[in-house]
């Protein structure tokens, strides 16, 4: 059976179904498998299979806890047609390489791929558990996890969902997703600060153990739907599975051939799916990870030092507009051959001095990866080449991830294979767009997105259709110390 172990040495143990209950490990870690599976299948027997046949087996290797019904009732109730593509990611070639476009459930982004399901691993957990108390869903948001949680949690029974983002640092389609978020159980706060402060507010709730004793007297468990959460990262390992099967059936690749990604990083939970693929046995050579401006991770792959102190950048990337990648943790867990204590202090330095270094050893483990970033101007140039070059609509995460690819292949020549993970519609992202694709000035956000539908004939998401006219449901600003007391407020 598999175990879930904390990154940080926590003596107990916890089952798959536990350790998405927890969210978080009593001791701050995060929750890891002791031991990542391999590979459930034998790769040339899944060439034809579906989306929800791959992803099953390969979430079902993680999480051997759930039995077969409960693993196809998760899977079925995610990947259906909430997506609105066929086969859930399809697959473009442009300019030479492959985007995985990760972004056609309902909110857009590829955060869907995960969090259309966490309900369900979630709900399948408390009954497995026989946990009793109601669960509550705290998030902080960048901007697209909120929605997509607020999505999938919705009138969910046996729960509730608080969302905390940053006033300033959403795109305008972002914040009127959010805000217009119906069902009774949501709850939506902006606060004022950026996201880290957000993520480290909702940090500080989890660990404070007084107030989560209060909360369970009056029946409530915190849990998170944000990449903390092992429910979360879980199911993201499956589209890598998914994309490198669907190179070997399009005859892109043959059996066993190595190929590349690029992952656009924030929070570092995508592209550590990545890697976890590639230890379960997908044949991947280099890990390329792309920044913007907050390149706190360009350099930690360059000089194998990550530091925070520097200063943060609003971009017209906003979800990767983040300085303290949280998942690297869980990274640093594998780099360091699962060495807990040595996480611990690494963590521990990041929280005193804001940066720690590697050891040597470490540095040699994240030799496959490189690190690279472009800024915001470089973004929107890049989407307007692919645009005129290509007739392929980038958004500007995924135009990140496509400049530092260009970057590398310029200064390697690497033949490899190439799989972009494209991460979001461009319509969410609509202003930046219509200006790289040489739309002018409009008025309002959401004109953008008719401008851009109307010029390159891509469909609009049914999730930004009509998006201007839905009624306001949550307007509140907070203040960050707010944060403790508005979720006691809105669990009354
Ligand atoms: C969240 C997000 C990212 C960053 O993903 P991480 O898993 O946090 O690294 C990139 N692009 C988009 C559009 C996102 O929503």
């Amino acid at each position: 059976m598999m175990k879930y172990v904390s990154t940080r040495g926590y003596e107990e143990e916890l089952t798959g179904a536990q350790a998405i209950i927890q969210g978080i490990a009593p001791d701050k870690g995060l929750y890891v498998p002791k031991k990542i599976p391999e590979l459930p299948f034998d790769l040339k027997d899944m060439v034809g299979k579906t989306y929800k046949e791959i992803a099953k087996p390969v979430i079902g290797a993680f999480f051997d806890d759930f039995t077969e019904e409960e693993l196809t009732y998760c899977v079925d109730g995610a990947y259906d047609d909430k997506f609105e593509a066929s086969n859930v990611v399809p697959i473009k070639k442009a300019s030479g390489v492959f985007f995985l476009e990760l972004f056609h459930g309902k909110t857009a982004a590829f955060k869907d791929m995960a969090l259309s399901i966490l309900p369900y691993l979630l709900t399948t957990s408390v009954k497995k558990e026989n946990e009793e108390k109601k669960i509550c869903i705290l998030t902080a948001t960048s901007g697209d996890t909120g929605k997509a949680a607020l999505e999938g949690f919705a009138d969910v029974d046996g729960t509730e969902i608080i969302v905390f983002y940053p006033q300033q640092g959403v795109s305008r389609v972002q914040e009127r997703q959010m805000i217009t978020q119906e069902g009774k159980n949501t709850h939506v706060f902006a606060i004022k600060g950026n996201f880290d402060d957000a993520q480290n507010g909702v940090k500080k709730i989890f660990n404070d153990s007084d107030f989560a004793k209060e909360l369970e007297l009056g029946g409530i468990k915190l849990s998170s739907a944000n990449s903390i959460n092992i429910g979360r990262l879980v199911p993201q390992v499956a589209y890598y599975v998914y994309g490198y099967i669907k190179l070997l059936e399009k005859e892109e690749i043959k059996l066993g051939e190595e190929i590349n990604v690029v992952v656009p990083t924030g929070n570092f939970g995508n592209i550590l799916a990545a890697f976890y693929a590639k230890t379960m046995g997908i044949p991947i050579g280099k890990f390329i990870c792309a920044s913007n401006e907050n390149k706190v991770l360009t350099d930690f792959f360059n000089e194998g030092m990550y530091d925070i102190n520097r200063d943060f950048y609003l971009t017209n990337s906003p979800s990767m507009d983040i300085l303290i990648s949280s998942n690297l943790e869980r990274f640093l867990y594998e780099i360091y051959g699962g060495d807990t204590e040595a996480v611990k202090d690494l963590m521990e330095s990041l929280e005193t001095k804001g940066k720690y270094s590697i050891s040597e050893d470490a540095k040699m483990r994240i030799e496959n990866f490189y690190g690279g970033y472009a800024d915001t101007e470089t973004t929107v140039e890049t989407i307007g080449k692919m645009y005129k070059d290509n007739k392929y609509l980038m958004d500007t995460h995924t135009a990140v991830a496509y400049k530092v690819y260009d970057e590398y292949m310029k200064q390697t020549r690497d033949k490899n294979i190439t799989l972009i993970a494209s991460t979001a519609s461009a319509y969410k992202f609509a202003e930046s767009v219509a200006k790289a694709i040489g739309i002018g000035r409009e008025g309002s956000g959401f004109e953008y997105i008719k401008k851009v539908s109307e010029k390159t004939e891509v469909p609009i998401p049914k999730g930004l259709q009509n998006l201007e006219k839905k009624e306001i449901c949550h307007r509140r600003v907070i203040e960050i110390s707010e944060m403790k007391k508005t979720v006691s407020e809105a669990l009354q």
